[in-house]
């Protein structure tokens, strides 16, 4: 029997289990799906949840089935590569599961370390994460996407509350003029007060700037992401970052019985630097990589793994939105944006088309039925 495991199931790695358990022999392979919660996270709309809505949460066990799937809920602990185990407690063991490919799909969190008291004193956007309230002063720090996804959220939801938005910059500084002059609107329609200023700490009530402080009753960090130590702690090569460094065909580059794919991974992209972090970018490499899996099983050439951007869609509640199309190579912003109730819809297209993928992971046409000789490399 031949086991492949795959580590989380978020856009990247349940797109790899579903697609692959389909494709293989269920009497040759094993395709074994490991994840800490027994629900997919759309972590997209975890600002909704934030602000008291219920996104869909559905079950891995009704997403993820067929003779060659099993299903582990548990969290992967440890990695031996050199063994080829992974070890993963689950609600009443710790086991010891034996690879022959292993693809690493962990992810990220918020990072919480960017400056003191952020873990003690601030919400971060994570599954089971606290709720805001819906009276006083929420403060939300960071310009980026997520913060001005959150901000929105919050004072759309909760009219009561007054939202303070503190970014170093501009928010969303990057995006084209039409797409930060309709945010703009969108802040000053739903009374979120934009506050520049540097971060240096978060207290009990307060946060303090570089040059002041402010009072909140809720502060919301929204300011990046960063990946466990997990992959490092196997001596997978990892960047500065921590994330895996991968060839063309998301192979580590030290351990090529290992992939990794969606945040936890460096990729390189077509300009040279480092895809972004992103659901956008992950939930393509999880099919790309179960076709991977499929050709190396029958001893078959798969071509690299390219991407293109397209557009950074970014909700201002649940009645506005903003698409920004950008450059293919680098994510650079067109001067094509999408706004209002067109955009709204395009968003929930996309997110709910995430969903749609993993209940049809594919492949479709004639190569469906593929069963790969259990002997290949
Ligand atoms: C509020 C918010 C808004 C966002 N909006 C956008 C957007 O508009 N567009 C976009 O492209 N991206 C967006 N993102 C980013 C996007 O959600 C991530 O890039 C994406 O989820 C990464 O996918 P992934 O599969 O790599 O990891 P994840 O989706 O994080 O999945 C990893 C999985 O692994 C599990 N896991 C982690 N550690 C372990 C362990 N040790 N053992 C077992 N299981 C484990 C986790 O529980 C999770 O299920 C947003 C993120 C947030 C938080």
């Amino acid at each position: 029997m031949r086991n492949i495991i795959v580590l989380g199931a978020g856009y990247a790695g349940l797109g790899v289990a579903t697609r692959l358990a389909r494709q293989v022999d269920a009497g040759e392979v094993r395709v074994t799906l490991v994840n800490g919660r027994d629900h997919f996270v759309q972590r997209p709309r975890l600002h909704q949840a934030a602000a008291g809505q219920k996104p869909d949460a559905p079950g891995l066990a009704g997403l993820f089935g067929g003779p060659a799937a099993e299903l582990r809920i548990g969290w992967a602990r440890a990695v031996d590569t050199a063994a080829k185990v992974v070890s993963v407690s689950t609600a009443d063991a710790v086991e010891d599961l034996p690879y022959d490919t292993l693809v690493y799909a962990l992810g990220s969190h918020v990072d919480t370390t960017a400056v003191p008291g952020i873990a003690e004193h601030a919400v971060v956007l994570e599954a089971g994460g606290a709720r805001v309230p819906e009276t006083g002063t929420v403060i939300v720090c960071g310009g980026g996407l997520t913060g001005i996804e959150a901000a929105c959220e919050f004072a759309e939801t909760h009219p009561a509350l007054t939202v303070k938005l503190v970014s170093r910059g501009e928010p969303g500084a990057w995006l084209s003029e039409g797409a930060r002059k309709h945010i703009a609107k969108a802040f000053a329609r739903l009374g979120v007060e934009v506050v520049r200023g540097e971060v240096t700490a978060v207290e009990a009530g307060r946060l303090v700037l570089a040059d002041g402080e402010l009072a909140f009753d809720a502060c919301v960090w929204a300011g990046g992401f960063a990946v466990g130590s997990l992959a490092a702690e196997a001596g997978l090569t990892v960047d500065a970052r921590g994330l895996a460094v991968v060839d063309a065909h998301l192979r580590s580059v030290s351990h090529p019985d290992v992939y990794v794919i969606g945040d936890a991974a460096a990729v390189t992209g077509r300009d040279g630097s480092v895809l972004a972090m992103g659901c956008r970018v992950g939930a393509f490499q999880g099919p790309y990589v179960a076709d991977a899996i499929v050709a190396a099983m029958l001893g078959k050439d798969h071509a690299p793994f390219t991407y293109r951007y397209i557009h950074q869609c970014v909700s201002l509640g649940r009645r506005d939105a903003v698409i920004q199309f950008v450059h293919a190579e680098d994510e650079t912003p067109r001067n094509a944006v999408l706004r209002g109730k067109v955009a709204v819809w395009y968003k929930e297209l996309v997110l709910n088309g995430g969903l749609w993928a993993h209940r049809n992971p594919g492949p479709y046409g004639p190569h469906r039925k593929v069963r790969p000789a259990v002997t290949a490399r």
